[in-house]
């Protein structure tokens, strides 16, 4: 399976996206999980993204293409992999197909977890008192929002239009959603 993961902060992306790479047995690449590691471990690329992530804007897409880049190539990706957080806009979009066209693949599906707005916010507001993320604050959560409708939505559109996009209902419980996933991939 090769897949690519959308939807809003808070939609649940990557709670279904651990979910789904036990299922198909492919490893998930979730870019701000990437990011994260980077800005712990106090790495250059980590230096470098910090400042957009804490201000709730998207890292600079060279950076980011080039990390994916990187992460592509790597053995385990070969049977397949799942994105998550990445492509974030359709300048992305295209590049994972140019990358995805050089290894000789291509993406089988690109699913839509949709939720609704106050939900989600809601759910990130909760998440920023459980795990203090960094961008979990009120403010940087309107502002990922906003960069989510504004450069991220329009990425559906993108697939949508190459036939690949299954859009998901993001709410209810945990085992409904991936199963609602599970039926959208597989069909
Ligand atoms: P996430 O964990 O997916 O919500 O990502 C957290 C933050 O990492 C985002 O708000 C961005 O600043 C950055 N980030 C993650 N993925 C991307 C991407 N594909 N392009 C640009 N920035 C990203």
């Amino acid at each position: 399976m090769r897949a690519v993961l959308l939807g809003p902060p808070g939609a649940g992306k990557g709670t279904q996206a651990a979910r789904l790479v036990e299922r198909y047995g492919v490893p998930a690449i979730s870019t701000g999980d990437i990011f994260r590691a980077n800005v712990g471990g106090g790495t250059e690329l980590g230096r470098r993204a910090k400042e957009f992530m804490d201000a709730g804007q998207l890292v600079p897409d060279e950076v980011t293409n080039a990390m994916v880049r990187d992460r592509l190539a790597q053995d385990d990706v070969r049977a397949g992999f799942l994105l998550d957080g990445y492509p974030r806009n359709p300048e992305q979009a295209a590049v994972l197909d140019t990358m995805l066209a050089e290894l000789g693949v291509a993406l089988d599906v690109a699913v839509e977890l949709t939720a609704d707005v106050d939900v989600v916010t809601e759910r990130l507001l909760k998440r920023a008192e459980i795990e203090g993320r960094a961008d979990d604050t009120e403010p940087v959560i309107r502002k990922r929002l906003e960069v989510y409708a504004e450069q991220t939505a329009p990425v559906a559109a993108y697939y949508a239009d190459k036939g690949l996009l299954a859009q998901v209902d993001g709410l209810g419980e945990i085992d409904e959603v991936t199963a609602r996933l599970v039926a959208a991939i597989d069909r």
